[in-house]
Formats: structure tokens, sequence, C-alpha cells
């Protein structure tokens, strides 16, 4: 964990297509200033529109997580996100010309190779984290997700799927850059063959295919390449963890336990989070001789409920989730 906040050195430019539309996409990651955030801008709409990463500007999490304001979105925002949270940038502006986060191979790793080819830049300002201080949990069926009381950033992550494939698989760790990089950046979303003709039909999914996403049908792995990782499905959940928590506005100190989860249960946490301000605390890290202990942050914004971020953002209606279609 750092203590102070962080963007990137210069500029950096990556093309892609939008998984859903199809359509090629240009995205520009610039450096932005201190307490700014996350945001992205729509650069062909006129005027521009600008719309921060942040969990009350959530409007979809059925396939991919939404956001959106004065009704121009972005959607799959996750694995680009899971990249500037995986290596702990706190402030960036990306621009792209279409309404979908380009891609790619499904994964987050072209992002992070041109993240770490312009480095990061350290800021002045310190970093407010929130450091959970009493369990805090979101159940919804039998998709559970809780964050614990834990020093440092910890995530655990299981699935169960009926697929000979996959069935049970669970992943933990605590979460560093190198480690991020090194064993979740890679993963592969993935997908069933019958699923995505499903969602071909109706217009969806149209961008994807074996160069961007695992596809499984009843024989088992159609990529030809195979897979990455033999548990690269809960490695991969585990990266839209990452991706999702980015929308919470600041760094998270505490262990997540997910289960079976979606994009709908990461936010549900988030806004449990929001909820429950009597459940943590901001901290920041500070040196004590030779270690780096937190240190309690006297904040007045935890009595502004919802609006939990450092970075204010005026809240729009929370997103309360809805029911994605079979
Ligand atoms: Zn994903």
């Amino acid at each position: 964990m750092n203590k102070y906040q962080h963007t990137i050195k210069k500029a950096v430019r990556i093309g892609g297509v939008g998984l859903h539309s199809g359509k090629p996409v240009k995205l520009t990651i610039r450096p932005a200033k201190a307490n700014s955030g996350i945001r992205f801008v729509r650069t062909d709409i006129n005027p521009e529109a600008v719309i921060p990463a942040f969990m009350t500007r959530v409007v979809d999490t059925c396939l991919a997580t939404t956001i959106s304001q004065d009704n121009v979105s972005v959607a799959t925002t996750e694995h680009l996100l899971a990249a500037l949270n995986g290596l702990g940038i706190d402030n960036a502006t990306i621009e792209l010309d279409g309404p979908e986060v380009p891609i790619m191979d499904g994964s987050a790793g072209p992002f992070v190779h041109i993240l770490k080819k312009v480095h990061r830049r350290r800021q002045k300002c310190i970093r407010k984290m929130v450091k959970v201080t009493k369990e805090i949990i979101f159940q919804d069926g039998d998709r559970v997700i809780r964050v614990l009381p834990y020093n440092g950033m910890k995530i655990t992550c299981e699935i169960d799927f009926m697929h000979d494939m996959i069935r049970k698989q669970s992943y933990s760790l605590v979460l560093s850059s190198k480690r991020f990089a090194e064993e979740i950046a890679n993963a592969r979303t993935f997908g069933f063959l019958d699923e995505v003709e499903k969602l071909q039909e109706n217009g969806l999914a149209l961008g994807g295919s074996l160069d961007n996403a695992i596809v499984m049908d009843n024989l088992g792995v159609m990529n030809e390449e195979g897979l990455r990782y033999t548990d690269e499905f809960v490695r991969h959940k585990l990266l839209d963890i990452v991706g999702d928590l980015a929308l919470l506005g600041c760094p998270l100190v505490g262990h997540v336990v997910a289960s079976k989860t979606g994009h709908t249960q990461h936010l549900g946490l988030l806004n449990a989070i929001a909820a429950h301000p009597e459940c943590w605390e901001f901290v920041k890290l500070e040196k004590n001789g030779k270690n780096n202990v937190l240190e309690h942050v006297v904040t007045t914004t935890k009595a502004a409920g919802n609006m939990i971020l450092p970075f204010f953002v005026p809240p729009q209606t929370a997103f309360a989730g809805k029911t994605c279609p079979a």
C-alpha cells in the first residue's frame, strides 16, 4: 500500500473493439490531478461528456459494469478499472470515442502492459483509505460477498460452475501491483458457446470471439491455445472484483471474501459499505520507525452517508441493482 496518491507520468493510447458493439474504439489514458479520481470522457459526444468512475454512477451490472451520467454511458469498465486499481493508480482521465471500453484479449493484461510502460507518478496528496473495522456482508441467494477487518487489501474468491472444465475453484491473494500483474491481470473472461450464441442473436457480444474470451462447449475449451492457467476462471473473477472495487472511489483496507459473485453483488457490497459507516473508518498510511502503520483520519465526510469518497462527486440516485435476464 502507498501513502501517497499516484497518477501516470504521461498519456498512453490503445485501441480495440467493443465486446457488444463490435465497433472499433480508441482510448487514451491521461495523467490527472490529485483528488480527481478516475474519470471517463466520451470524446465522440459534443460537448465532451465526463463520467466519474464511481458507484453511484452505475446503471447496469448484468453482463459488465456500465456507468452513466446525464444519459451518456460507458460500458465494460471493469477490466480497465482493474488494471488501474491493481497497479495503485488513483487519478487518471480515460478518453474514449465510443460507448464501450475495448475488450482487448478479454483480460486486463494489455492495459497493465501500457500503463507499466509509462510508469506511475507520485502525487503530493495522501491517499485516504476506507479501513473496515466490522464485517460488512452482501448476500443474494447463494451468492455472498463480505469484507472483514484486515491490515491490508486481501481478496479471496470462489466459484462453482456446473461445467467439467471449471467446477469449484478458489483463489486468494494479498493485493500488490506485482502480484496483480503477475497472477491476475492476464486471466481472460469466459463464456459458454450457447450463451454467446444467444447474446449474438440479441445483438450483443457482436465483437466477441475466441480472440477475446475463453469459450467453452460441451467438449471443453474451444480456444486452440487452451487456458493460460488451469484456474484462469477464478483468477478472472478476482480481476473483476478488483475492477469493481475501484468504484468505491478510494482504496479499501480489508479482506474481501466472495463466493459465486458477479458485478451485481460486487456493487451490492459497495452499497452496503456506504450504508454502514459505523463499520469502517478513514485511514492513511504513516511511518512509525521502520514500520508502516494505518493511522485513523479524522473526517466529517462519513456523516454524508453515501458520499464516502474523498474525491467528491455529487450523488446521483444509487443503483439498487436489477434482475439480470437468465
Ligand atoms: Zn470480466
